[in-house]
């Protein structure tokens, strides 16, 4: 067996959106696990948009990838060596692997899948993302049936959760997606009343007006995945005592000088008139509902009453590619490399 490993490693700190030479792939010796350890042999990775702020050296509410560090990263793989209690070898499990072939991690950062449902979905719809989803609509989206929703990046995990939750809760759902074939997954796959491409507007005004039309009553809830343009296209429509969970701002991710961004007069004022609740929020503080969400959520994706969508690149070698074309809307569903 050979004894070396793969690794993603952190070349250079991005210049706004990464790039290919940000990224090396690295070879190693692989790890032997200590006392209290597991090995994992990586089968699926996941790539989220919260990396490209891991890969900066600003403070933030998680620490940066060292320069030479491997990416930060959540796996799902085989125990191939054990040397904590509770695992054996060919036990599946998922933990923050990084981007890797292999990694040893202590057993109590380490939790076992239930072999009757997909693996990758641990990093998805059942993960992270489905959490947040499912955490931040009842925390602060606080939906009400007949209320009106509306969602950026709406076909990826968190938003094709939140507009699936609504649906069923009795909201009328609106995606805002990436192209046609986004907005048609939206609807019939994700059983959205409508979708917007935010890609077909120059401006914020004709976006706002499609948005409108889509949510004749208004917007109670505006989820906030993605911020730029669709916020302000949005920030108008909300009505009085709205509530807008901020979970992502993707559109700025990297780049744009946020600190000089004269759009925030006009959107506090809103928050002043309308009464609007904007809650921010990171699913590391919420990570004590993962049971209740797994209890709630796991057997409606068995049933197929929530659906979900992956899009899988294969070799650890793709993950900086994918990666780079995620941030730009190139993914379809959750991103995963499988190893
Ligand atoms: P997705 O898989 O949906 O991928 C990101 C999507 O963002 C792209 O596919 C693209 O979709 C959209 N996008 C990219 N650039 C823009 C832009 N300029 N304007 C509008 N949309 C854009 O991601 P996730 O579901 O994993 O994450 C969604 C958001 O949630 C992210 O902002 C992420 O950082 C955040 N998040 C926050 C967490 C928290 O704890 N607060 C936890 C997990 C995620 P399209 O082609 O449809 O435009």
């Amino acid at each position: 067996m050979s004894n070396t490993m793969s690794r993603i490693a952190l070349a250079r700190r991005p210049q706004g959106a990464p790039l290919p030479e940000d990224f090396k792939l690295v070879t190693d010796v692989r790890a032997t696990p200590q006392d209290g350890e597991v090995l994992i042999e990586v089968t699926h990775l996941s790539l989220d948009p919260y990396m490209r702020g891991r890969m900066d050296d600003v403070k933030s509410y998680a620490p940066s990838v060292d320069l030479g560090g491997t990416m930060t990263g959540q796996g799902v793989g085989r125990v191939l060596d054990s040397k904590a209690g509770g695992f054996v070898p060919g036990d599946i499990v998922t933990g923050m692997t990084g981007w890797a072939s292999h990694a040893c991690l202590p057993g109590a950062e380490v939790r076992k899948l239930d072999p009757a449902l997909p693996p990758s979905t641990a990093l998805g719809v059942l993960g992270m993302p489905g959490l947040t989803g499912w955490v931040g609509l009842h925390t602060y989206g606080k939906p009400k049936a007949g209320e009106t929703l509306v969602v950026g990046a709406a076909t990826g995990p968190v938003g094709s959760m939140v507009g699936q939750l609504a649906k069923q809760l009795g909201l009328r759902t609106v995606a805002i997606a990436g192209g046609a074939e986004k907005c048609r997954l939206a609807t019939e796959t994700f059983g959205f009343d409508a979708a917007i491409d935010h890609r077909a507007y120059d401006d914020a005004a004709s976006l706002r007006a499609a948005i409108a039309e889509a949510a004749p009553n208004g917007i109670d809830i505006y989820w906030e995945n993605v911020a730029g343009q669709v916020l302000e296209a949005v920030m108008p429509l909300m009505n009085v005592h709205g509530r807008i969970p901020v979970c992502g701002m993707i559109a700025w991710y990297g780049g744009a000088n946020i600190a000089d961004n004269n759009q925030l007069p006009g959107i506090w004022r809103s928050i002043l008139v309308k009464r609007l609740q904007v809650s921010g929020f990171i699913i590391f503080d919420h990570w004590d509902q993962y049971p209740a969400f797994l209890k709630d959520v796991a057997p409606k994706v068995a049933a197929g009453e929530i659906a979900y969508l992956e899009d899988v690149a294969a070799g650890l070698d793709t993950a900086p590619e994918a990666f780079i074309a995620m941030l730009k809307g190139g993914n379809t569903g959750k991103q995963i490399v499988k190893l």
